[in-house]
């Protein structure tokens, strides 16, 4: 039997406990493809390029919450911060201080998690376990008032050494709880843990994530 967009939505919604929210990851798919996810209930997608998904948005139904899940270079956060929900990938100071700078030039906040590099690859963008010391004193990072820090997101080393990504989600929720406990106490908005993909998803839903981005188990 051949799995369609709904079956695999379907499967998924069994698996995941409530409260567990889905990012359909929908990169390099085509709006009618996405128009099925939609179709079967899915309103939150996730895009990695500013022109993918500012096109795919005009073209698609207008209560879909689209998230920015990719690395983003600081001369296109003008274009995306009102385009989308939740940017997942802060991954320099630099960066959220462009966003916090054109969202107050716009007289929005925007939603924004920082990304950790919690992977023993190179590639992969985001701040090091080690600059969170950096990152909480610093004082301008409290005085960005057009910016909402709603969590953490990472991705794990792409491996079959499950231990070793489960090891990498525990430390990605401990910076979370690090965070919410030392500065984030009062701020109920600070409670986000997106981690979790296809392959890995079932180990982040047990080391405390809150939002899956899932691609190829919708879209295959
Ligand atoms: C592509 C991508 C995903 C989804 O990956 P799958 O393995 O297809 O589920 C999740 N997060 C980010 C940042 C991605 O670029």
């Amino acid at each position: 039997m051949t799995m369609t967009i709904a079956d695999n939505l379907q499967e998924i919604i069994k698996e995941i406990p409530s409260g567990i929210r889905v990012v359909a990851v929908s990169k390099s798919h085509t709006p009618e493809t996405i128009r099925e996810a939609y179709d079967a209930g899915q309103r939150i997608f996730g895009e990695n390029r500013v022109q993918e998904l500012m096109i795919k948005q005009k073209l698609l139904p207008n209560d879909i919450e689209w998230h920015f899940i990719g690395h983003l270079q600081r001369n296109k956060v003008e274009q995306i911060i009102q385009k989308s929900e939740m940017i997942h990938s802060i991954d320099s100071l630099r960066l959220l201080k462009e966003v916090n700078k054109e969202a107050f030039r716009k007289n929005i906040t925007v939603d924004c998690l920082l990304q950790f590099h919690i992977a023993s690859e190179e590639t992969k963008f985001g701040f090091l376990l080690d600059d969170i010391l950096t990152i909480i004193s610093s004082e301008e990072l409290w005085e960005l008032s057009s910016v909402n820090i709603c969590g953490v997101m990472g991705m794990a080393t792409l491996t079959d050494d499950m231990e070793k990504v489960r090891r990498e989600f525990r430390n990605l929720r401990r910076v979370f709880e690090l965070l919410k406990s030392e500065y984030f106490r009062n701020n109920p908005r600070f409670s986000e843990v997106s981690m979790g993909m296809s392959g890995d998803y079932r180990i982040a839903i047990e080391e405390g994530s809150t939002m899956l981005r899932l691609g190829a188990r919708i879209f295959s």
